[in-house]
C-alpha cells in the first residue's frame, strides 16, 4: 500500500479568514484569545480537508510565516524583538512587521527583513544570525497542533525546517559565517526529535529546499554533518526537497541518513527513475505527483502510466504527495460561482489536488478500474482543454511563429535616438517624473467595488476616474514636474487590470494567495494563447494628454512582469506565452504612439523574480524575458521614448541583459541603497539614462530636497549627469496625497537647484 500525505496546506483559509483575523488583532479589534480560536478553528477546517490522507502535515499553520515560527521553535529571536516585552505572540509580530499591534509607535523595532521563499512568491522573515547567537527550543507550538490533530482523529505529521536550509535561509547580521553556527544549532534539533518523539510522533517532515540550489562544498557537507548527527533520534525523518531538480546534490540527498525521501517529480521528472535506483533500499520515497504550484487539473492517467512502474519496484516505500506545500495555490474550487464552467473543469485548487493524491493511490492499490470513473473524468477535463477552441487560436501562433529578431529591434542606436527625442520632447537637464500610480484613495477603490457591484453605470464610473485623472494631472502640473503620468486610477493591479482586457485570461473569485502576513494576491488565470480584442490604456492616455501640454507617459505592464504574475498554462513554454503576451503589448505600444504619445513605459517590476533557481539555467530565462520585452517595446519610432521600470536592489549580476532591453530610459529603486546600486550600471557602462529613485515610497518620510540633492550628487559620481532623470522609488498608489504632495515639491525644487548649479 502506498502512503499519502501532504507537505503543508494554505493557512489563510478559503475566505482569507486568518488575513481578516491578524488585521484585527493588529488594530487592537480582537484579543489574542480570539485570533487563537481563529488559527484553531482553520486549522480544524484545513485537517478536515485532508482527512482522507494517511498523514496530515501540523506545524504548517502559521500567524504569518512559517520561517519565522521556526525561528521561535529554536529560540532565535534577535535581542531588539525580546527587550520590548509583551507575550510571545506579541513578539512574534513585532518582529514580524516592527510593531505587534495595539502598542503605540514608542514600541516599535525594526522588522525582520522580508524576501522570497525561493522561486516563488510568497516572503518569509529572514532569520537573523551573529557569531554568538546561541538557540534554545521552545516546542510548545507543535506540540500543541500534535494534540489538536490527534483530538481530530488524524495522524500527526511535524512539519519542520531542517537545520541547513534553515541557516541557508538567514542572514549573518555581523557578517559571520552562519554556517559555523550549526555545532549550536544542531543540539537543539535533537533536542526537538525527542520531544517529537515522547509525544508518540514517528515521521517528522523536514524541509530541506536548499538542497535544490547550487550549494558549495561547505554546504553540501554540513547536510552530512546535520544528518549524522540526527539520525540518532528515534523519530523516522522525511527530508523533503522541492521546486527543482536536484542534480549534483541527488547523491548526496539520496545518501543522507534518513528514513525517508521527497522529490519534486513535477519539476524534476527526468530524476526520479535516478533517485528510485540511488535510494538505499530501507528508505522510503516520497514523491511529489501533482502541481503544488499550479491550478491545473493533472493528467492522472498519464501520472499513473510512469508510477506503476515505480509501484512495482518500490511497493509500500512508495509514498504519494503534491509537489510542494500547497501554500502556493488557493484553497477550494468549489465556492468560484462566476468562472466559466468550462475553464473551471481544467482546474484543481488545494483540495481538488489532495481528491486527485487519492485516486492515483488508490488506482496504485487496487488497480485502475477501482477508480476508473475519476480518471475518465481526468482524461475528459484533459482533453476537453487540449482541444478547446478557446485555449487554441492559429492567428496567434501563426504570429509567433513569425517572429523574426528584426521585430525586437529599435531603427537606431541610443545615442543616434536620444538626439530626436529631446529635440521633439525639449526637456530639462535632470528631467522630473514619477513612476506611474499616485494614490488609490478610499474613495477610487469605493467607486470600483461600486462598479463591479452594478451600484454604479458604466458612464459614472469612467467619470469619477476621469475626475480623478484630471485632478492627478493638476496637481503634477502645479508642481512643476516635467513628464506627466495619468496615475492609474483605473488599475486595481498593474497585472490583473491588462488580463482583464486580454483574450485568454480568466479570473477567480476567492482564488487568494499569501504573498506575505496577511497580504494576498490573486493571481489571474492565463489559460489560452493571448491576443488583444482592443486598446486597453489608450482612452485614459488620451484624455490625460488632452489636459496639459507637458508630455503624458503611456503606462503599460510588460509581458515577463504579466507572466511572473499570473497563473499561467503547463501545455506549452513559459517563453511561448510570454511571446504571445509581448505581441499583445506591442500593439498596444504602437497604437499609443499613433495616438501621439512621446513617451511610453513599460514596466517589469518582475523580471527579476523569474530567475530560475540555478545560475546555469539564467541565460535561457532572461534570453526569452529580454526578447519578449524588446518585441513589446522596440517597434517605435526613434523619436519616441521607451521607459521601463524595475523595482528591486539587485542588478549586478543582471546588468548586461538590462542593457540588451534597450530602454531609453530605466527608472529603478535606488534611495535605500544611497546609490550604491548604480555601482553595477557604471561598473558595466550601462549606455541608457537612468532615473534612480531619490524617494523611498514606502516609508510616510518626506525627503528633503537637501537628502535628495546629495543622493543625485552621489548618482552623479557613478553615471554622467545628461543621462540622469529624478524620480522616486516606485509608483505613489499605497501613499497619501498629503505625504506626496511635499515630497514631490522637494523633489523638483530639488532638480531646479541641480540645474542651477545651487
Ligand atoms: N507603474 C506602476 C506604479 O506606479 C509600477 C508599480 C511597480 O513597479 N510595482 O504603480
Ligand atoms: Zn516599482
Amino acid at each position: 500500500m502506498v502512503t499519502t500525505h501532504n507537505l503543508g496546506f494554505p493557512r489563510i483559509g478559503a475566505r482569507r479568514e486568518l488575513k481578516f483575523a491578524q488585521e484585527a488583532f493588529w488594530k487592537g479589534q480582537i484579543g489574542e484569545e480570539e485570533l487563537q480560536i481563529t488559527g484553531a478553528d482553520l486549522r480544524r477546517k484545513h485537517w478536515q480537508n485532508q482527512r482522507n490522507l494517511d498523514q496530515v502535515p501540523v506545524g504548517d499553520f502559521s500567524f504569518y510565516d512559517q520561517v519565522l515560527d521556526m525561528s521561535v521553535t529554536l529560540g532565535n529571536l534577535p535581542e531588539r524583538v525580546n527587550q520590548a516585552g509583551g507575550s510571545e505572540l506579541e513578539r512574534y509580530f513585532r518582529l514580524a512587521r516592527g510593531r505587534s499591534g495595539r502598542e503605540s509607535s514608542c514600541c516599535g523595532v525594526q522588522a525582520g527583513e522580508m524576501t522570497k521563499w525561493f522561486d516563488t512568491n510568497y516572503h518569509y522573515i529572514v532569520p537573523e544570525f551573529h557569531q554568538h547567537t546561541r538557540f534554545q527550543l521552545n516546542g510548545d507550538r507543535l506540540i500543541e497542533q500534535i494534540i489538536e490533530a490527534r483530538a481530530q482523529g488524524l495522524s500527526p505529521k511535524p512539519v519542520i525546517i531542517g537545520p541547513v536550509t534553515y541557516l541557508w535561509l538567514g542572514k549573518a547580521k555581523d557578517n559571520s559565517d552562519r554556517l559555523a553556527l550549526l555545532g549550536a544549532l544542531l543540539p537543539v534539533y535533537s533536542e526537538l526529535l525527542d520531544l517529537l518523539a515522547n509525544h508518540g510522533i514517528d515521521w517528522v517532515q523536514v524541509d530541506e529546499p536548499a538542497l535544490v540550489t547550487d550549494l558549495d562544498a561547505d554546504w553540501r557537507h554540513a547536510f552530512n554533518l546535520a544528518y549524522h548527527h540526527l539520525k540518532t533520534s528515534n523519530t523516522k525523518l522525511l527530508v523533503t526537497t522541492y521546486f527543482g531538480e536536484l542534480r549534483e546534490n541527488l547523491q548526496l540527498a539520496c545518501e543522507l541518513p534518513v528514513a525517508g525521501l521527497h522529490l519534486d517529480a513535477i519539476s524534476a521528472p527526468q530524476e526520479v527513475a535516478r533517485v528510485v535506483d540511488w535510494l538505499p533500499a530501507h528508505k522510503q520515497l516520497s514523491l511529489g505527483v501533482v502541481n503544488g504550484r499550479n491550478i491545473w487539473r493533472a493528467n492522472l492517467e498519464t501520472t499513473l502510466d510512469w508510477l506503476e512502474p515505480v509501484h512495482d519496484k518500490l511497493g509500500g516505500r512508495l509514498w504519494l504527495a503534491p509537489s510542494c506545500s500547497l501554500l502556493h495555490v488557493p484553497v477550494e474550487l468549489g465556492s468560484e460561482e462566476t468562472l466559466d464552467p468550462e475553464i473551471r473543469s481544467w482546474l484543481a485548487f488545494a483540495t481538488q489536488k489532495l481528491d486527485e493524491l487519492n485516486v492515483l493511490a488508490a488506482a496504485l492499490n487496487h488497480g485502475r478500474s477501482s477508480v476508473r470513473k475519476q480518471l475518465a473524468e481526468s482524461t475528459a477535463a484533459i482533453h476537453s482543454r487540449a482541444l478547446s477552441g478557446r485555449v487554441h487560436h492559429s492567428s496567434v501562433r501563426a504570429r509567433t511563429g513569425a517572429i523574426t529578431p528584426s521585430l525586437g529591434k529599435r531603427q537606431r542606436t541610443y545615442p543616434e535616438r536620444i538626439t530626436a527625442q529631446q529635440q521633439k520632447l525639449g526637456l530639462p537637464r535632470f528631467p522630473t517624473t514619477t513612476i506611474g500610480s499616485f494614490p488609490q484613495t478610499r474613495d477610487i477603490r469605493q467607486a470600483r467595488l461600486q462598479f463591479r457591484r452594478g451600484e454604479l453605470t458604466e458612464a459614472a464610473y469612467i467619470q469619477r476616474i476621469r475626475e480623478e485623472v484630471s485632478h492627478c494631472i493638476d496637481r503634477q502640473e502645479a508642481l512643476g514636474l516635467d513628464v506627466l503620468v495619468h496615475g492609474e486610477a483605473e488599475r486595481n493591479d498593474m497585472v490583473e487590470y491588462f488580463g482583464e482586457q486580454l483574450a485568454g485570461y480568466a479570473f477567480s473569485q476567492f482564488g487568494w494567495v499569501q504573498s506575505y502576513g496577511s497580504r494576498c494576491v490573486k493571481p489571474p488565470i492565463l489559460f489560452g494563447d493571448i491576443s488583444r480584442p482592443g486598446a486597453m490604456t489608450l482612452d485614459w492616455i488620451r484624455y490625460a494628454q488632452s489636459l496639459t501640454e507637458k508630455p503624458v507617459k503611456g503606462m503599460l505592464t510588460g509581458p515577463v512582469t504579466i507572466l511572473n504574475w499570473s497563473f499561467v498554462r503547463d501545455d506549452q513554454p513559459r517563453r511561448e506565452t510570454c511571446l504571445q503576451l509581448a505581441l499583445a503589448i506591442r500593439e498596444e505600444v504602437l497604437d499609443l504612439e499613433a495616438a501621439g504619445a512621446g513617451i511610453i513605459q513599460i514596466d517589469e517590476a518582475a523580471l527579476r523574480e523569474g530567475l530560475p533557481l540555478r545560475k546555469a539555467d539564467w541565460n535561457d530565462y532572461l534570453d526569452w524575458a529580454i526578447e519578449a520585452f524588446r518585441i513589446a517595446a522596440n517597434g517605435v519610432r526613434d523619436e519616441t521614448q521607451i521607459h521601463t521600470h524595475m523595482c528591486y536592489s539587485e542588478f549586478n549580476d543582471i546588468i548586461e541583459a538590462i542593457a540588451r532591453m534597450d530602454a531609453d530610459v530605466i527608472t529603478i529603486e535606488t534611495s535605500r541603497s544611497d546609490m550604491e546600486l548604480l555601482d553595477a550600471f557604471r561598473g558595466f557602462e550601462y549606455p541608457n539614462d537612468i532615473g534612480p529613485g531619490v524617494y523611498d515610497i514606502h516609508s510616510p518620510n518626506i525627503p528633503e530636497k537637501g537628502q535628495i540633492k546629495a543622493l543625485m550628487a552621489k548618482a552623479a559620481e557613478r553615471i554622467p549627469s545628461e543621462r540622469l532623470w529624478i524620480n522616486p522609488d516606485c509608483g505613489l498608489k499605497t501613499r497619501q496625497w498629503e505625504e506626496v504632495l511635499p515630497a514631490l515639491e522637494n523633489m523638483v525644487a530639488a532638480a531646479r537647484e541641480l540645474r542651477e548649479g545651487i
